[in-house]
């Protein structure tokens, strides 16, 4: 085989292994960046629902005070009771303390009312919290194997750059163009081999002169049909 011919086919399966780190670093990230979020939108949840219970913990303490406030009437004004001269007067105190205790019983009722929705978005949010602790103990455990393999794969591609670098400065100018022009259009795939008369890159039959002519130069040709870089195996390899 032609060293020209060689050379290609030894650049262009470093390449393809260039692709495929990029590609498995691309897919890393992504799988990070995907943990990242879910573990952000968990934390962001549980940040609103300690919003959720501190509004209800302050309307609480502010039912609380005025539940005190309205007991502390009554038992001023059951208190005073025995003081009261008239009868008028009485039944008026009477009614008060009445309404007093009405009251009381209204800021218990929502008291109470405030103690189950407490409760239930206090049991939402431990649930939440053991999730985002699961989730963070997973999460950082694959995010720490994710920043190994990512350093791995960036070490290898340093190193491939490098190889590259040699590989391509022996490649003939006319064809080095084609040759990376192709590697980018077709995902990698710049050369191929023509085998019993076809492409092995658009599968395409060529014409029986050309792939003869092919066999005989045993060079680098174009294909036809899809342009790509073309080589043959010699005889019986
Ligand atoms: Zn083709």
């Amino acid at each position: 085989m032609k060293e020209e011919v060689q050379l290609l086919i030894d650049l262009q399966e470093l390449d393809q292994h260039i692709i495929s780190g990029r590609k498995k670093q691309e897919k890393l990230r992504e799988e990070q960046n995907e943990l990242t979020v879910n573990t952000d939108k968990l934390t962001a949840l549980i940040a609103q629902l300690d919003g959720e219970i501190a509004t209800i913990e302050a309307e609480r303490s502010e039912i609380n005070q005025s539940l005190l406030k309205e007991q502390d009437n009554i038992e001023k004004s059951e208190a005073h009771l025995p003081e009261i001269k008239t009868q008028k007067e009485y039944l008026a105190m009477l009614k008060e303390v009445d309404v007093a205790k009405k009251q009381t019983k209204d800021l218990q009722e929502i008291l109470q009312d405030r103690d189950a929705a407490l409760a239930t978005i206090k049991e939402d949010r431990d649930e939440k919290q053991q999730e985002l602790d699961n989730l963070q103990s997973t999460s950082n455990s694959r995010c720490s194997e994710i920043n190994d393999l990512l350093t791995e794969i960036d070490e290898s591609l340093v190193s491939e750059d490098t190889k590259r670098a040699a590989l391509i400065e022996q490649v003939p100018p006319r064809i080095r163009q084609r040759y990376e022009l192709l590697l980018k259009r077709r995902n990698g795939s710049a050369l191929v081999e023509a085998r019993r008369g076809n492409c092995l890159g658009c599968n395409m039959h060529l014409p029986p002169q050309f792939f003869n002519n092919m066999l005989k130069k045993q060079g680098i040709d174009s294909c036809p049909h899809c342009n790509r870089l073309l080589f043959v195996m010699p005889e019986g390899e």
